[in-house]
């Protein structure tokens, strides 16, 4: 697994700081965050669990920005019917049945689906940010479009 990074000012190798969370560019300053927690990405999505609609949307918008390669949308214009997030060995669904979200979570070992469970949509929403939050911390780019979200509405 390669951590290099490439300083988006300048193009340089940037260094890990002490907490891997955070590279310097060593030649213009540069910081950028490259790796973030669960807790991060949930409140950068600011994802509203009680509105179906603008919940899937947003979803859907963060996900076909930063794992494109494990996400299948599904939509009907801008509305969003399902989404599908592979990040083995879980894989996440969930898909609209009117106004309410049916959310499932399914293992997958080498290719083989061992079971399914349907789960409520918070949990179901704890458990992909915790996904996303591991596969980002080995994926410099999928990290970096969430830690843009994440610092864009919070803030911090
Ligand atoms: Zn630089």
């Amino acid at each position: 697994m390669s951590s290099t990074v490439q300083c988006n000012n300048c193009g340089a190798m940037m260094t890990p700081q002490w907490d891997g969370r955070v590279y310097t560019c060593p030649f213009c300053k540069t910081q950028m965050q490259v790796a973030i927690g669960a807790d991060q990405i949930a409140a950068g999505m600011a994802i509203d669990l009680a509105n179906v609609e603008a919940f899937m949307t947003k979803l859907a918008t963060t996900l076909s920005q930063g794992f494109t390669e494990h996400t299948q949308i599904q939509s009907n214009g801008a509305h969003v019917l399902s989404i599908e997030i592979h990040l083995d060995p879980d894989h996440f669904h969930v898909h609209r049945e009117g106004q309410h979200a049916v959310a499932t979570i399914k293992k997958v070992v080498r290719g083989v689906a061992l079971r399914t469970k349907t789960v409520s949509l918070d949990l179901w929403y704890t458990q992909l940010t915790q996904a996303l939050a591991t596969h980002a911390n080995t994926n410099a780019r999928a990290a970096w479009v969430l830690g843009q979200i994440g610092t864009g509405s919070s803030g911090r």
